[in-house]
C-alpha cells in the first residue's frame, strides 16, 4: 500500500515543509499553460487514452492542485490549449517574449509551462535558445489525464514549482520535470509512448531529483543556452522553414527536391547510425546542389538512433553538410531554424551546432 500510494505521500509531507515557509512571504511563480495531457480531460477514471488533450482551462488545473498555494503565489495565463502536436513557431515566440518580460519582474522566482509530453522536449530546447533569464524556466507535463486514477500531473505540477523556486535551479539552463525527474532541456528526450518514466536525459543523464527532503542538482549544463545564447526572437514573427528527412534502406528519391519545391531552407536528415544516408540519396542531391549557394537548403546531418555524436566526415564534404553533435532530428530542426536568422555561412553553422 506505502508504495503505491508513495506519491501522496511524499506530497503530504512536502505540504508540512511548505507551512514552515509561511512565516515569510510566498515567492511568485507565474504558470503559463498550453494544454496537454497534464490538462487531458477523460470520460471516466480508468480512461488513458481517449482523453481530449487540453481538456480543463489552465486556471481549473492550477486550482485542481490547491497545494500550490502553500509552495507560491501562481498566476495562471493559458497560451493555448491543445495537444502538444498543434502547437504553432507562433506559440514558441509568444512563450519565449512573455517568459523573458515576466521573469524581467524582481517579484518573480521562476516560471512553469505546463505542456503535452509528446513535443514537450523541442518547446524546452526552443525556450532554452531564446529566454533571456537566470531564472528557472521549468516545463512540465504527464503521463495521465487529470481524470485518471492516480494521475501523474498534480504530483508533477507541485515538483515543477518547486523546481522553479529551488535557489539551486538557477542557470541551469531550461528544465523538463516529470516523474520526479530534472532533466536539461537539450538533452531529454520521450523515449516511451506510455509509462510514467517517459523521459530519459539521453546517455547525459538526470540534472537531479526532486525528493521529500530537497530539490536535490547534482550537474549543470555545459552548452550555451539562455543568457549566453546568440539568439533573439524579440523582433521575429516567424522561423525560417526547416524540415526532417527520415533515412532508411531503399527510400523514395525526389523527397529532397519535394522539400525545396515547398521553400524548405533547411533539412535535416534523421540520418542511419552516426548519420548516414543511402549513397542514391546523396546521388538525388545533384538539383540542390546545381542551386545558387546563396538560396540553396542547408542540409544537417542528425541520426535516427537517439544517443552520441554526428560528426563532419568526407563523404558530406561535397554537400556542405553540417554535423548535428548530439542533437537529434527535432532539435536539430530548432537549432538550424534560428541559426538561419543569422547566417548561412557554413563555417558560422557549425560552430554553432557545436556550441548549443
Ligand atoms: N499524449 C500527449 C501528452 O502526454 C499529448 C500531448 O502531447 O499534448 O501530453
Amino acid at each position: 500500500m506505502f508504495g503505491r500510494f508513495g506519491h501522496l505521500v511524499v506530497a503530504a509531507c512536502l505540504l508540512s515543509g511548505a507551512a514552515l515557509a509561511g512565516e515569510s512571504p510566498l515567492p511568485t511563480v507565474k504558470i503559463f499553460t498550453t494544454g496537454g495531457t497534464i490538462a487531458g480531460a477523460g470520460s471516466s477514471p480508468t480512461d488513458m487514452t481517449n482523453y481530449k488533450a487540453g481538456g480543463i482551462s489552465g486556471d481549473q488545473l492550477v486550482a485542481s492542485v490547491p497545494q500550490l498555494k502553500q509552495l507560491a503565489n501562481t498566476p495562471v495565463e493559458q497560451i493555448a490549449n491543445v495537444g502538444s502536436y498543434d502547437l504553432t513557431i507562433a506559440n514558441w515566440i509568444d512563450l519565449a517574449r512573455k517568459i523573458t518580460a515576466t521573469l524581467a519582474d524582481p517579484a518573480v522566482a521562476g516560471v512553469v509551462i505546463t505542456h503535452g509530453t509528446n513535443t514537450i522536449e523541442e518547446t524546452a530546447y526552443f525556450l532554452n535558445l531564446t529566454v533571456k533569464s537566470e531564472k528557472p524556466v521549468v516545463l512540465v507535463g504527464a503521463m495521465r489525464p487529470s481524470t485518471a486514477i492516480s494521475a501523474d500531473g498534480p504530483l508533477n505540477l507541485i515538483n515543477a514549482v518547486r523546481v522553479a523556486i529551488a535557489p539551486d535551479a538557477k542557470n541551469k539552463g531550461v528544465m523538463v520535470v516529470l516523474n520526479d525527474e530534472i532533466s536539461s532541456a537539450r538533452d531529454v528526450t520521450k523515449e516511451h509512448t506510455m509509462r510514467v518514466e517517459a523521459f530519459r536525459p539521453t546517455d547525459f543523464g538526470y540534472l537531479g531529483y526532486i525528493d521529500e527532503d530537497k530539490v536535490a542538482f547534482y550537474r549543470a549544463p555545459v552548452q550555451r543556452h539562455t543568457v549566453n545564447s546568440e539568439f533573439d526572437v524579440s523582433k521575429l514573427d516567424k522561423l525560417p522553414v526547416v524540415d526532417i528527412l527520415y533515412a532508411y534502406i531503399q527510400p523514395s528519391l525526389g523527397l529532397v527536391d519535394a522539400l525545396v519545391k515547398i521553400g524548405s531552407q533547411g533539412i535535416v536528415f534523421a540520418g542511419t547510425g552516426a548519420g548516414d544516408i543511402s549513397t542514391p540519396e546523396r546521388g538525388a542531391l545533384k538539383n540542390v546542389m546545381a542551386m545558387k549557394p546563396d538560396v540553396r537548403p542547408v542540409m544537417v546531418r542528425s541520426s535516427r538512433v537517439g544517443n552520441g555524436r554526428v560528426v563532419a566526415t568526407k563523404d558530406y564534404e561535397p554537400f556542405g553538410m553540417i554535423a548535428a553533435d548530439t542533437l537529434n532530428p527535432q532539435k536539430a530542426r530548432i537549432l538550424l531554424m534560428l541559426a538561419l536568422t543569422k547566417t548561412r555561412d557554413p563555417k558560422e553553422l557549425q560552430r554553432i551546432f557545436s556550441q548549443y
